[in-house]
């Protein structure tokens, strides 16, 4: 068995019968909260916003198809301030501890790419990959799913939603 789980680079991996899954950058930042207990998780529509036990207040993050760069951007922190400020103005005081960004690997419909390739050339090949947002969520059913089958049971009918091979003449909208 060969499994593709290379995240946003699975696409790169099984190259020119590549899946369709490509990065989408997702800028974060983390505010200094020593002086600031938030104690809650607050969901706005620009931003949000994590309070940690180490004392830091995580914002987050863009969704940018910017390719294979995980540059933080003006623009991008910019957006997750304000969004910040504006659901909780107080923060404005808080120094500015770290910024990074990662990858995600998406996907055209944001659904994973999970279970056995129907139609490439490659015998055996597995993919579990295309999580999207949702990958540290998802991990523990994929890897039920992907160790189920790589011992021998059947694929389980709902992962027919999440064939790899359902993209084979769709592209990604802009
Ligand atoms: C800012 C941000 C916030 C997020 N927040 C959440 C969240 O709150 N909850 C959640 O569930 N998910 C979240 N996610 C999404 C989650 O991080 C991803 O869905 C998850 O990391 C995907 O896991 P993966 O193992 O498929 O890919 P990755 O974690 O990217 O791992 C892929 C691995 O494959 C390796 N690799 C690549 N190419 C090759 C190769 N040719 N050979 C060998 N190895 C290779 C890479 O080095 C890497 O180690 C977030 C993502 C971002 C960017």
């Amino acid at each position: 068995m060969i499994i593709n789980a290379a995240g946003c680079w699975s696409g790169l991996v099984n190259a020119p019968n590549c899946p369709p899954v490509q990065p989408v950058r997702g800028q974060m930042l983390a505010l200094d909260s020593v002086s600031e207990d938030l104690g809650f998780v607050v969901h706005t529509p620009h931003a949000y916003i994590v309070p940690r036990r180490d004392g830091r207040i995580i914002v987050g993050s863009t969704t940018e198809r910017v390719g294979f760069d995980k540059s933080n951007t003006a623009a991008g922190v910019k957006g997750l301030l304000s969004g910040a400020i504006q659901a909780i103005p107080r923060l404005e005081s808080l120094p500015i501890k770290e910024l990074w960004a990662g990858l995600r690997p998406g996907t055209p419909d944001g659904l994973p790419l999970l279970g056995p390739a129907q139609k490439s050339a490659i015998q055996n090949l597995l993919f579990a990959t295309g999580h999207y947002r949702n990958g540290i969520l998802l991990a523990p059913i994929t890897a039920k799913v992907i160790s189920d089958i790589i011992q021998g049971q059947p694929v389980p009918d709902f992962l027919k939603a999440y064939a790899p091979d359902r993209f084979r003449r769709q592209t990604f909208a802009s």
